[in-house]
Order: structure tokens, then sequence, then C-alpha cells
């Protein structure tokens, strides 16, 4: 007698694709089973907008919402239709055969007839080993600004915030309200912000840009107590003095625990081969929100590939179409 669990659908991850994939399969009758990931230093259920202040471009907020309230209201609208939520990782799934097996973090094996991968993407490191030891240790270094920027050991220092994009400028806008001044660091001479984020971060007075640098050191035992910084054009190395580092360059989609089971993008994002569809390489397996979506990568749009995916597994269930 096997005690596998066995299901039509399993969801991979928490974010806004996860649950309203869950809230469409559960409307539709499915009993979908998510497996929401566990927590880590670096990973928390819910995805990256756990990690964001206030979301103000959903529609149907005209006030903003909190990215925390949003997820966990998303997550009781699909618990509401009969989802069943398990905290664990899947750490490793073989898609050879039917059913689809996963295996969870604590070795846990499931079956499935569809699935679908919703599992995001990862903030991004310089990869430079005292930022690195510094992370861990919590000496003052960080990826997530709203989850450590209100920390006292902020507070009225210097803080220097790596990248160019929205991340970067919404983590600097963040810090202000801690920091005595925020330094964002950005490798080239031209924001990759929206216009609109670029002008917010430009108009405060708390935050100045120092274009074409990059950090080349983060300097400090216990703590941060400065960069090590180079002029990209002219090659002249300076220190900063900091109190805090956060590191805003991005993301990286998770999918390690796929091995070479399901078709990837050069970049590492799940392939979806047919536009407009969710659709993966294994019939039967979809893709939705950050791992498969390397250009929009906004709440909405997550949400959206994530009512597709479910649209299309529950067909595909029913009619073995995944065209
Ligand atoms: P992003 O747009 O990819 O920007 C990453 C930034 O980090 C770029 O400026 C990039 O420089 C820089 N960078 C990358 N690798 C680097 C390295 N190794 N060293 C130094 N700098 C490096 O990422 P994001 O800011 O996280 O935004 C991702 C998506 O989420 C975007 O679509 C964004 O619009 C969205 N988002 C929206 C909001 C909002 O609307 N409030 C907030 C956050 C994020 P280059 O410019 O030179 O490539």
């Amino acid at each position: 007698m096997s005690d596998i669990r066995k299901e039509r659908l399993v969801i991979v991850g928490s974010g806004p694709a996860a649950w309203t994939a869950a809230v469409y399969a559960a409307r539709a009758e499915l009993a979908p089973l998510v497996y929401e990931g566990s927590f880590s230093r670096t990973m928390i259920p819910g995805g990256q907008l756990m990690f964001t202040t206030d979301i103000e471009n959903y529609p149907g907020f005209p006030e903003g919402i909190t990215g925390q309230k949003m997820m966990m209201d998303f997550k009781a609208q699909a618990e509401r239709f009969g989802t069943r939520v398990i905290t664990e990782n899947i750490v490793r799934v073989d898609f050879s055969g039917r059913p689809f097996r996963l295996w969870s973090g604590a070795d846990e094996e499931v079956e499935a007839d569809a699935v679908i991968l919703a599992t995001g993407a990862n903030a991004r490191w310089i990869g430079l080993p005292n930022e690195e030891r510094l992370a861990q240790s919590g000496g003052g270094v960080s990826a997530c600004a709203v989850c450590d920027g209100a920390l006292p050991f902020f507070r009225d220092r210097r803080i220097a915030v790596v990248g160019g994009g929205d991340s970067a400028m919404e983590d600097a806008l963040y810090m202000t309200k801690f920091a005595s001044e925020v330094v964002v660091i950005h490798r080239r001479d031209e924001l990759r912000a929206s216009k609109i984020m670029q002008q917010r971060a430009l108009d405060d007075e708390k935050i100045r840009i120092a274009w074409n640098t990059v950090v080349t050191d983060v300097l400090g035992d216990d703590e941060i107590t400065g960069l090590k910084l180079r002029d990209t054009v002219t090659g002249e190395e300076r220190e900063l003095e900091v109190g805090g580092l956060f590191v805003a360059i991005g993301h990286t989609p998770n999918t390690a625990f796929l091995g070479d089971q399901v078709a990837l993008k050069e970049n590492g994002y799940v392939e979806t081969p047919h536009s407009w569809r969710t659709a993966t390489s294994v019939p039967g397996v979809f893709a939705a929100g950050d791992v498969m979506d390397d250009y929009y990568r906004q709440a909405v749009t997550a949400a959206g590939t994530g009512c597709m995916a479910a649209l299309e597994a529950e067909r595909w269930l029913a009619h073995g179409d995944d065209g």
C-alpha cells in the first residue's frame, strides 16, 4: 500500500499567479493543492509582493494596498473555494511520465495529473564575498529594504542602494524615511526605472545618485562600515562610508528544482512556446507569473497568467488539449 498523495492539480508557488490559478481551479472543482513554500532567510510564502510596500498600480485599489495584505487576501480567496495549502517547498520533480511526480522538502512524494509552476523569481546579489557574509550575519546588507529597512540599525545613517530599476528607486525612497542620506549606486549614466519612479527619486532631497559606479567590495567586520567603489568610465577607485547596503539589481527565476524536466529559456525562465499560452514543453505542465515572465513582471500580469494557466490546466485535464 502506497501512501503517496495523489492529486488532480498541484500548484507550486504562492504569489499572485499561484493564488489566482488556485481561485480559478478551485472554482472549477479541481480541488487544487498549493505548495506555498517554506520560510527561510531569503524566502517567505507569498512571493516578492511580501517585500513590497504599497501597491498602487493593481486595478481595484484606488487607495493602494500593501503587498502582504494583498497576498493574504489572495490566499484567503483561494481557500474559500476549497484550495488546500502545504507550507513546504517542492525540491524535485519528475515529469518524464504520467502522473507527474513531485517531492516536497520533507521528502514526501505527491503525484499530480497536471501541474502549474508559479514559483516566481528571487532577488539577485552582486556576488561579493563580504556582501554575502554581512547579509547572512545581519551586518547591514540586505536585498529587501521593506523587510529590513525599519530596523534601528539603519536609522540616521548614510545608506547605499545598488541598482537603477524600479526596485532600486522604491528601496531608495523607502529608506529616506530612516536614513540621513541615500546614495543610489548605478553602473550606467541612465536609470532603467519607470519615469514616475525616477522622478520621485530625483526630486527627493535625501537621495543622491552615484552614476557610472559599481561596488567592488563591502567593508566592515561584524557590521558594514563602507563600500569600495569604482567609476566605470575613469576606472577611479574610492571608498564611501555607509551604514547599510540594499541590493536591488533584479531577480533570478526559481527554477532550480525543475532540473532538466521542463525546457527553460536561455536566461533561466520557464519556456512557454506558444504565444498567449502558459503550456510548457511538457503537456500537462503549465507556468505562470514571474517564473515564466521576464518582461512584464507585474502583480497584475502574474495574476492574469495564473488565470490562464488554470483554464488551460482545466481544459487539458478534461480533453488532453494543451494547444
Ligand atoms: P530591473 O528592472 O531588471 O533593474 C535592475 C537594475 O539593476 C538595472 O538598473 C541594472 O542595471 C542593475 N543591475 C543588474 N545587475 C547588476 C549588477 N550585477 N551590478 C550592478 N547593477 C546591476 O529589476 P527591478 O528594479 O527589480 O524591476 C523588475 C520589474 O519589477 C520591472 O518590470 C519593474 O518595473 C517592476 N517593479 C515595479 C515597481 C513599481 O511599479 N513600484 C517596483 C519594483 C519593481 P542596467 O540598467 O545597467 O541594466
